[in-house]
C-alpha cells in the first residue's frame, strides 16, 4: 500500500468494491503524488471522487472505453474551494515544475471537479469542460 500524507491508497480503489486499486501495482503511485502535492497546495481536505476502476465500473459510470482510470492512472478530484481552484493548483504546480509526470488534466465546471492523468502525453494538456 501507498500512503501519503494526506491520502491513501485505498481512497484511489474502485467504487465498485472489486478491489481494483488496493494492491501494490494496480496504481501508479505517481499520481497519488501528484494528488498530494494538489493538496498541500490548496490547504483544505482534497476528496478521490473517482479513482481506479474497474472494466465494467468503469462502463457504468460511463467512463470512456480504455481510459486511465482502468489502468490506475487517473483520478478525479474535488473540495470544498471547488474544481476551479483544483486546476488553478494543479497549473501552478505544472509551471512551477512540481508535477512533470502529469500528462492531462481537464475542469469539469458542472461537476465541479478536475480530472488528472498520468497516462500518455498529449499535445493539449489542459481542458475545460462544461
Ligand atoms: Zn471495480
Ligand atoms: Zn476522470
Amino acid at each position: 500500500m501507498y500512503n501519503t500524507k494526506n491520502f491513501k491508497q485505498s481512497e484511489f480503489a474502485c467504487k465498485c468494491g472489486c478491489g481494483f486499486g488496493l494492491k501494490d501495482g494496480d496504481i501508479d503511485t505517481g499520481l497519488i503524488d501528484i494528488a498530494q502535492k494538489i493538496r498541500d497546495y490548496v490547504g483544505v481536505p482534497v476528496r478521490v471522487n473517482s479513482g481506479c476502476r474497474c472494466v465494467s465500473h468503469n462502463a457504468r459510470v460511463g467512463g470512456v472505453k480504455g481510459s486511465w482510470h482502468t489502468k490506475g492512472k487517473a483520478c478525479d478530484l474535488s473540495c470544498e474551494k471547488g474544481g476551479k481552484a483544483l486546476f488553478e493548483a494543479v497549473k501552478a504546480l505544472w509551471q512551477k515544475g512540481e508535477i512533470p509526470g502529469l500528462r492531462y488534466c481537464i475542469y469539469y465546471k458542472k461537476g465541479n471537479f478536475v480530472h488528472i492523468d498520468v497516462g500518455n502525453e498529449r499535445r493539449n494538456l489542459w481542458e475545460v469542460r462544461a
